[in-house]
């Protein structure tokens, strides 16, 4: 790994105070900004890694003195690192990534792909000039920070034509979190999601539920672990995780032990889900297997209603991203999965309300195009014809227009 010597990250939240930054749909800019660079300067400093922030309140900050809080802590050489976090409007969509003249690309790209793999499309990665002297860097965090590497982030638009509305609601942890890993795989430190291997950091979109399925115990063991007696949990709380019982977890809690000639086709196919779907809930890069591996299932709602149509929740999905996919509203998602709150877990299933463009149907083992037709009191042809079917064949996960 290339090790790059840092004496420090200087976490800039951008505005503050009187200076609100963009503004909309219920995002201000300095709110968010502070909230993401308190999140960072967290974890940096849980990961050892040298950091300062340049306000941790709701502060009015002129310019010169925000440099003057950027260059105290560690200087002004190359070896300092500076992330000043934005929130951006204009009515696009998606995170851009603005570094300074005097640095190449590194950081920036590597910061631009841990947000992609978080969720957050990434539009641009580049250098903005100042018009009236090309020579210069346009943005002052750039311009006037010695030979720092600075790196401006606008994370989304407050007043999206897409997703980010949401996304900088709901997932802007996540996002912090991708920018640490990106800084700790920068300068070459060992990067570590939570604290230790009994500790876990409770993030946006987690619930005691996909904690507890995460480690293999029950909620009822994470809860007393933990002297907890609600089920509400907030962001940044640290839970201890309850050391598991001599006894393997019991397959029946949606954890499957990969045996011999176990493939993760023959696996999905005997639980009704996808290969793919099976390898984003595992984190799995490749197809390969061994004896013994424990593998998360997703978790069926093998209840009342299994003719409704489902949907697995992914990594960067939010009520809002599902809505759009299936035609329908967040408020009709929640209602009909009784849901108190919009954070998702991965791997939750939810049910698809039949929408005004008809039903959806999604393939599980087993099923045919007859099957499913007879099913719903249509013909194969109708079906072939809605969905643009050229063939018969159907694959596990395949979303049909009924
Ligand atoms: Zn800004």
């Amino acid at each position: 790994m290339m090790e790059r010597a840092v004496t420090g990250v200087v976490i800039d939240a951008a505005h503050g105070g009187e200076d609100l930054g963009n503004t909309g749909n219920g995002i201000v800019e300095k709110d968010t900004s502070l909230k993401i660079s308190q999140y960072m300067y967290r974890r940096l400093q849980e990961l050892g890694i040298p950091v300062a922030l340049v306000r941790d309140s709701d502060e009015t900050i002129s310019n010169e003195e925000r440099i003057r809080r950027i260059l105290a802590p560690y200087g002004g050489e190359s070896n300092v690192i500076v992330i000043s976090n934005h929130v951006n409007a204009g009515g696009a969509d998606g995170a851009e990534i603005v570094y300074a003249l005097r640095n190449n690309n590194a950081l920036a790209n590597k910061i631009a792909q841990e947000l992609e793999l978080a969720g957050q499309n990434v539009t641009k990665v580049y250098q903005r000039r100042l018009p009236s002297d090309t020579s210069k860097d346009y943005y002052f965090i750039h311009r006037d920070t010695g030979s720092t590497q600075p790196v401006l982030i606008e994370y989304g638009y407050v007043d999206s034509n897409q997703d980010d509305k949401e996304q900088l609601k709901n997932n802007y942890d996540r996002y912090a979190e991708a920018v640490v890993k990106a800084i700790a795989t920068y300068i070459g430190k060992s990067y570590v999601p939570e604290l230790d291997e009994n500790s876990y950091v409770v993030k946006s979109g987690d619930s005691l539920w996909s904690i507890a399925n995460r480690y293999g115990i029950t909620v009822d063991q994470l809860k007393s672990a933990n002297g907890l007696t609600s089920n509400l949990l907030q962001v940044g709380q640290v839970l201890t995780i309850p050391k598991q019982s001599t006894e393997p977890p019991s397959e029946s809690n949606n954890i499957y032990t990969v045996k011999v000639g176990d493939s993760l086709w023959s696996i999905a196919n005997q639980y009704g889900t996808t290969v793919s779907i099976l390898k984003q809930l595992n984190g799995l890069s490749s197809d390969s297997l061994s004896i013994g591996q424990k593998l998360y299932l997703p978790i069926q709602d093998d209840g009342e209603d299994s003719v409704d149509a489902t949907y697995i929740v992914k990594s960067g999905d939010s009520l809002y991203t599902i809505a759009m996919k299936f035609n329908t509203t967040v408020n009709d998602l929640m209602a009909l999965n009784h849901l108190k709150t919009s954070l998702l877990s991965i791997g939750q299933v939810l049910k698809i309300p039949d929408g005004s463009m008809g039903s959806i149907y999604i393939v599980k083992s087993g099923d045919s195009l007859w099957s499913i037709a007879n099913r719903y009191g249509t013909t194969v042809a109708s079906i072939k014809q809605k969905n643009e079917l050229t063939s018969d064949n159907l694959s596990i996960g395949q979303i049909l227009y009924i």
